[in-house]
């Protein structure tokens, strides 16, 4: 269930950024237009209404994407989707540059909601709002739009922001992966109260939200575990990854790209015990970068 490049084409490309639409975006906005239509005079303002939260939403997830790039982390795409933006952002494996990277997406509506107030605080002096209550009902559904993403994506829920800056948070004291295994028991536990909450309001979106977080929550905690188990394992000191700078674990964890074949390039030199093919890039474990063998 989690949104991906498939089903999705490019709107446009920012900053070397692809920001891509899902095609699913299209039919849950016609049926989100048509729920705000009655709000207002002239139909048009309720699909500027609901361009103007996914043009929000947009800009919170280049928040995660520049902020992540800044820190020396890699994003190139953000999918737009009916439950809102994702970022595909994979920042370095360290708890302030994930901090950073997390936080900076909310801190997109921190900045957005006095830019929106100042906007609309200015077209009422100027007198555009008169004899147009359309777009003073335009104007506080935008606050409104922008405090609420703000509010709901700083629920401690993993994967919400909220969740993700807890995560980041407990990185510090508690190291990579019990930080993940206790912001992603806390994201289950939320994810779990917001599906009761789906029910008691009979809300289709909520639910569907609540089972999307669940899920998502379930599969970073049994990461989390594998984390655990990497972390443990005896280590060989004398390498350290070029990019995260752990040394990697002593162990056939590794597999021959010709013959598929595991073994440990650490032992062999880079050089496959099966097939006797050579690796040109070992990946981290930890970091999952893949750097050349000799730089390590
Ligand atoms: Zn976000
Ligand atoms: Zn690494
Ligand atoms: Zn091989």
């Amino acid at each position: 269930m989690m949104p991906t490049h498939q089903g999705s084409f490019r709107l446009f490309r920012f900053n070397g950024i692809d920001v891509h639409v899902h095609w699913s975006w299209f039919l849950v906005a016609v049926y989100s237009v048509s729920q705000r239509v009655p709000n207002y005079e002239a139909p048009v303002w309720a699909l500027g209404e609901y361009l103007l939260l996914f043009a929000v939403v947009t800009l919170h997830e280049f928040g995660h994407a520049l902020a992540c790039r800044q820190v020396g982390g890699s994003a190139d795409r953000i999918v737009l989707w009916p439950l809102g933006g994702v970022a595909y952002v994979a920042p370095p494996q360290r708890p302030g540059a994930t901090l950073w990277s997390i936080a900076a997406g909310p801190l997109v509506n921190v900045v957005l909601l006095p830019v929106i107030i100042g906007a609309g605080w200015a077209c009422r002096r100027a007198g555009l709002l008169d004899d147009n209550p359309d777009f003073a009902r335009f104007l506080r559904a935008l606050v409104w739009m922008d405090v609420s993403l703000l509010v709901f994506n700083l629920l401690p829920v993993y994967p919400l922001d909220g969740g993700q800056i807890l995560r980041s948070l407990l990185w510090y004291p508690l190291g990579r992966a019990r930080s993940l295994q206790v912001a992603t028991v806390l994201g289950v536990i939320g994810g779990a109260g917001l599906v009761a909450l789906a029910i008691w309001w009979a809300s289709v979106w909520t639910g569907i939200l609540a089972v999307f977080l669940l899920m998502q929550s379930w599969g970073s905690f049994r990461a989390a575990g594998e984390l655990r188990r990497l972390e443990k394992l005896p280590r060989r000191p004398e390498f350290k990854c070029p990019e995260c700078h752990v040394s990697p674990p002593r162990g056939e964890f590794w597999m021959c790209p010709s013959c598929r074949q595991p073994f440990d390039p650490f032992a062999t030199s880079a050089v496959c015990p099966h097939c006797r093919a050579a690796l040109d890039v070992t990946a981290c474990p930890d970091c999952q970068t893949a750097r050349p063998h000799r730089s390590w």
